[in-house]
């Protein structure tokens, strides 16, 4: 299977089936987020034990880049400390063309070694319209972090 159709089947198996869906019981932080250009709309919620994010819950709508964004990133910052997350932040902002520097989120001898299922949404920075629908997940995430900082 070519990687673009890999890439396309991750990207709709998180929207159809977006993990980590609901609220939590007791969030420690939490934040909410809109992207006007597309209409994607997303509130998460976070719980924290010892600096690291022990759960997480997001309730969303939208289009499929930001929905599927944001499940892939819920899988991937839990149980990971705040430092880890921020280092994860930093290498999805690369990977999205949002930051400058060398995309730190992708070997193309090993794909989906360093980032798993997120290094399917690269694709999206060919389209800079989309890269707010993949970035808004991550922006509000850390919306919800600086909360307990
Ligand atoms: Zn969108």
């Amino acid at each position: 299977m070519a990687l673009e159709d890999l890439y396309r089947e991750v990207i709709l198996d998180h929207y159809r089936n977006p993990r980590n869906r609901g609220r939590l019981e007791r969030p420690d932080a939490s934040a909410s987020g809109v992207n006007p250009l597309c209409g994607d709309e997303l509130a998460i919620e976070l719980a924290l034990r010892d600096g690291v994010v022990s759960d997480v819950a997001i309730e969303s709508q939208g289009c499929s880049i930001s929905q599927s964004s944001a499940s892939m990133m819920t899988e991937a910052i839990k149980g990971k400390s705040i430092e880890e997350i921020k280092a994860l932040v930093s290498k999805f902002r690369k990977m999205m063309s949002l930051d400058e520097g060398e995309d730190a989120g992708f070997d193309p001898e090993r794909p989906g070694a360093v980032l798993g299922d997120i290094e399917a949404l690269q694709g999206v920075r060919q389209y800079p319209v989309r890269i707010k629908c993949a970035a808004l997940a991550w922006n509000t995430m850390l919306e919800a972090l600086q909360e307990t900082a």
